[in-house]
């Protein structure tokens, strides 16, 4: 049977397709904690050399930009964090865990979240879903074993979500998941029609500093926003969500914008927050824990 076009389908495929994952209630709270008037979400995905292996692993200068990431990175980032007493989360391939298990347990010991971020930094519909399910599985196993922690939250590669990724993330028992792009903040799941109980914590690549810095020499891929342009961006987003009282989420990669060009842009996003007074600064697990019991999930 030849298979249909998308103008050739019934409404059932569609609809079915649509209705896979869906955002639900708005959850939202009246308040934050401490009658803060919006929440920050600080996020860093430590993909580090995950990026190049897997896309095959061929060039050595790019997993080299992947080992800056480790080397000049993470340890700028996780200083600023501790100068400025707030905690971030990270989400981390396991096998960045398993190249650098010391860098993990510093970021467990200091504080901070661990949430899964695939094997291999894998994109989920390339992979056959009952692969795709062993390899989250695995991935919070070895994540737990390194670190001591079980994930409770979940960053899918690229923000790359399959037929199959949210009952994944489900039979692990996650609290939330943070790679849709439904609202500016969290709402429910719905899965097939059915409400999950399981938060949404939503990203958008203009609040993702690879989309202004990556760089590719042998493809059209180069920084065309200057930083200024970039923390005008980020602090925009940061100020409507403050007017509005909700969520403001922020995207990193530890090999991207800690350049010595370019931390300002989150030191200035920080002193910026705080000097507003009651923003509530918390990791992604707190965040999704404090708005699911406030809607009785
Ligand atoms: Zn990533």
């Amino acid at each position: 049977m030849t298979e249909l076009k998308p103008w050739q389908w019934p409404e059932e495929t569609w609809r079915g397709k649509v209705e896979q994952v869906r955002a639900g209630r708005n959850l939202k709270p009246k308040v934050w904690p401490g009658g803060a008037r919006c929440a920050v979400a600080l996020s860093f995905d430590v993909d580090h050399e995950t990026n190049e292996l897997r896309d095959g692993g061929k060039s050595v200068g790019r997993l080299s930009w992947g080992q800056y990431g480790n080397r000049a990175g993470m340890p700028r980032i996780l200083s600023m964090l501790a100068r400025e007493q707030i905690k971030a989360s990270f989400f981390v391939p396991a096998v960045t865990a398993l190249l650098y298990p010391d860098e993990q347990r510093r970021v467990v010991a200091e504080g901070h979240e661990i949430g899964l971020h695939g094997w291999i930094h894998e994109v989920n519909t390339a992979v056959p879903p009952d692969q795709e399910r062993e390899l989250h599985l695995r991935s919070a196993d070895t994540l737990e074993t390194i670190t001591g922690v079980r994930p409770v939250g979940m960053r899918t590669p690229s923000w790359d979500f399959s037929e199959v990724t949210l009952a994944v993330e489900r039979e692990l028992g996650l609290i939330y998941d943070s790679s849709l792009f439904a609202d500016d903040d969290p709402y429910e799941l719905i899965e097939k029609g059915e409400p999950t109980g399981m938060v949404e914590l939503p990203v958008e690549w203009i609040r993702d500093d690879a989309v202004y810095f990556n760089m590719n020499r042998f493809q059209a891929l180069r920084p065309y926003t200057p930083p200024e342009a970039v923390f005008d961006i980020f602090k925009r987003e940061f100020d409507g969500a403050y007017a509005e009282g909700g969520l403001f989420l922020l995207t990193m990669h530890p090999h991207v914008i800690t350049y010595r060009s370019r931390f300002w842009i989150l030191e200035e996003l920080v002193r910026h927050a705080k000097g507003k007074g009651d923003v509530w600064f918390a990791t992604h697990a707190e965040i999704a824990a404090y708005v699911k019991a406030q809607a009785g999930l």
